[in-house]
């Protein structure tokens, strides 16, 4: 049978993608690519020819059989989003799932996330870190979830979309602790890329300062140091964080 190569491509800077990367594109079979026209870009930026085949949030678990016949009769697939690595807050889970209950044989190169680009250059503890994804859009889910991620006494990192960044930072300001870090990183790779680091108000007037601020792609990263909350023992505390989540 053929493998499954997850392949990532450049989050805004062109350039961020390695010599394996563009050589898997090149040699396989055919490329799986969350929104076809979008990869053409790149795609015809580096001369790779290989064919195409669209797999997205919508119809991944009818491509999923379909890919996974291509590879049992000897096909090599190389998957893409349209940025960065896929399966992070992208589709592909289903595939390579089944991939791996067939014995299908799977290949992951290294390459750019906005996750851990951001992480690295935030200046937040990194030695434990959570990865949350987006945040639910609805507002109570969306507390409770940045209660949650604050009470765990470790970095959290958020995709943000611009629509919701000013929303979703209100809501940290009115539910967290005064003492939570924040971090914004923005436009990653890109001409504009910013890190706004702060408290919750200086993030907020960053964004509110011009209109421009408030546009483009967002990750935020928050800490707060855990605190001990007087008279309760340091294990119930803890223990308190992982039931906040699943309280009504
Ligand atoms: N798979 C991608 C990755 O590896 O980072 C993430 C895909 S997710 C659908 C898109 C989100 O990632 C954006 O809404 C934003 O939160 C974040 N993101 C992607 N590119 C970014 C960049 N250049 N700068 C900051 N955030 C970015």
């Amino acid at each position: 049978p053929g493998c499954l190569y997850i392949v990532p491509t450049p989050i805004g800077n062109l350039s961020d993608i390695s010599a394996r990367a563009l050589e898997v594109l090149s040699k396989v079979d055919l490329i799986a690519a969350e929104d076809t026209r979008h990869s053409s870009r790149l795609l015809g930026h580096y001369q790779i020819a290989t064919r195409t085949i669209s797999m997205h949030t919508h119809n991944e678990q009818q491509r999923t059989g379909l890919l996974i016949n291509k590879l049992n009769e000897g096909m090599s697939i190389a998957l893409i989003s349209d940025a960065g690595t896929p399966l992070i807050s992208d589709p592909g889970y289903s595939l390579v799932n089944s991939c791996r209950n067939e014995g299908l044989q799977v290949i992951a190169l290294p390459g750019p996330c906005a996750l851990t680009t951001a992480l690295s250059a935030s200046g937040l503890p990194t030695d434990t870190f959570t990865f949350f994804g987006f945040l639910p859009v609805k507002q109570q889910a969306k507390a409770e979830k940045l209660l949650a991620a604050a009470g765990m006494g470790h970095t959290a990192v958020f995709y943000e979309a611009p629509r919701r960044i000013a929303d979703t930072l209100k809501v940290c300001k009115a539910n967290l602790s005064e003492h939570t870090e924040y971090v914004l990183a923005k436009e990653l790779t890109k001409s504009f890329e910013t890190f706004v680091a702060g408290s919750v108000d200086d993030l907020l007037d960053y964004l509110a300062k011009d209109p421009a601020h408030a546009k483009g792609e967002f990750v935020l990263l928050l800490y707060c140091k855990s605190q001990q909350i007087e008279g309760i023992p340091e294990g119930a505390s803890a223990l308190l964080s992982d039931l906040l989540p699943l309280m009504p």
